[in-house]
């Protein structure tokens, strides 16, 4: 591969478990791809050692003092690169000429400005980040068509589907000839727990996930189904799909990643072991293959695949998140603030794990929904949402775990 040719990564959020990861699968394929830029939000530790190990020319990190001393670690190592601090600075980088691609893996609303800035410099926009997609999904759709940015999902299920649809998509699924996408959940580690028993879990029994590793605020998310709330939205804004034409599925082993399902009766299906360097590698090197260390399905080992129907009493965030997407305009921008002042209160045990699911419903009722034709109004959803979010914590706070 000639140098012209090597890829110019920048990851967005690159010390969190999808940066890591991300990072893994570059490491890899020196030949194909270098960093560009790495960001961390109070990381500094981790950023240093990354940005010892790969180079990049920019890093950048949300606090100016942990900005300076990163300065220091990395003049002292003899290495150049330049290093910022900022909201800003993170926008900056997500739109820097100097880089191709951008994997937007950073960790909530906080990931909203930079992804879209990515979107709007027309680069390749690996999209890990569901939360930005769920508050602006419209506008951010509308800045990727018109830049010409290249949108690969990362989100495992979505990348998935990505694979089992015909190349071209948009415009509508009837048209394509599909007739439901089939999003497939685990079901989290609380698949078979009673009302009563939900109310007392942990943030550490929440955050162990049955099949997958990955970072705190999502593995809350997988446990509450929220998650698989945001990726219904996220099917809906990446495929043109409506609400009723995404099917959630659990299926506990989560070897199937998801499915789409055509009008001829076929149902294609995207499997694999549960690895997130699989979606990664592919947005890596799309439209080609590349090895992204993941050991191969061994479907003996295997041996079942099992689907269930979601239980919405036990687990009433994806009921809110299908609301909010029905209800549209500014809607999931409040669910998902409401939802991330929520799961912070519980990882700070500040809150039960049941009343996460109704703080949301408490602040969706008491929302007006707004038209999201402008970032003001969606960020204006988002302030006035966390904002009644911290006034309901109060109401919730009930049952809290020692
Ligand atoms: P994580 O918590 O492990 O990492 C988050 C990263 O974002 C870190 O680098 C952190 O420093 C940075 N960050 C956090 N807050 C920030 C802020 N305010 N400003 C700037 N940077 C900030 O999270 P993760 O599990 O890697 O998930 C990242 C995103 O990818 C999320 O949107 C998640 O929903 C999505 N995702 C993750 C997985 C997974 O397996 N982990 C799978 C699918 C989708
Ligand atoms: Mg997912």
């Amino acid at each position: 591969m000639t140098d012209a040719a090597v890829r110019r990564v920048t990851v967005l959020g690159s010390t969190g478990s999808i940066g890591q990861s991300t990072l893994d699968v570059i490491a890899r394929h020196p030949e194909r791809y270098r960093v560009h830029a790495l960001t961390a939000h109070r990381s500094r530790e981790a950023l240093l050692a990354q940005c010892l190990t790969h180079g990049p020319a920019v890093a950048v990190l949300d606090d100016e003092q942990d900005a300076a001393w990163l300065r220091r670690e990395l003049a002292a190592a003899g290495l150049e690169t330049e290093v910022a601090a900022g909201a800003e600075a993170l926008c900056d980088v997500a739109r820097d000429s100097a880089a191709d691609t951008v994997m937007a893996a950073i960790v909530g609303g906080a990931g909203l400005l930079p992804s879209l800035a990515a979107a709007r410099a027309g680069k390749r926009v690996l999209l890990a980040n569901k939360e930005a997609l769920v508050m602006s999904g419209a506008l951010f759709m509308d800045a990727v068509a018109r830049s010409g940015a290249t949108l690969l999902p990362i989100d495992s299920e979505h990348n998935a589907i990505y694979q089992c649809l015909p190349a071209e998509h948009r415009g509508g699924l009837s048209r394509h000839g599909v007739s439901q996408l089939l999003l497939t959940a685990s079901g989290g580690p609380f698949r078979h727990l009673g009302h009563e028993a939900l109310e007392r879990v942990t943030p550490e029994q929440a955050c162990t996930h049955p099949n997958w590793s990955m970072g705190r605020k999502i593995s809350v998310d997988s446990a509450t189904l929220m998650n698989k709330g945001l990726e219904l939205i996220e099917a809906c804004w990446l495929f043109d799909a409506e609400p009723g034409q995404v099917q959630v599925v659990v299926h506990p082993q989560s070897i199937v990643h998801s499915m789409a399902a055509y009008d001829d009766g076929s149902v294609i299906a995207q499997m694999g072991n549960p690895d997130m360097r699989t979606p990664i590698a592919y947005g890596l090197a799309w439209p080609e293959r590349i090895d992204a260390g993941v050991r191969s399905l061994d479907l003996f080992q295997v041996a079942r695949l099992d689907f269930e129907r979601p239980d919405e009493t036990r687990f009433p965030c994806l009921r809110l998140a299908r609301q909010a997407m029905l209800a549209g305009g500014t809607a999931p921008a409040v669910l998902n603030a409401a939802n991330e002042v929520a799961v912070d209160a519980f990882l700070n045990r500040r809150l039960g794990f049941a009343a996460i699911g109704r703080v949301v419903e408490d602040v969706l009722d008491g929302q007006a929904v707004a038209a999201a034709e402008s970032l003001e109004a969606i960020i204006d959803a988002d302030r006035r949402a966390r904002a009644a979010a911290v006034r309901q914590l109060q109401r919730h706070a009930g049952v809290r775990q020692a």
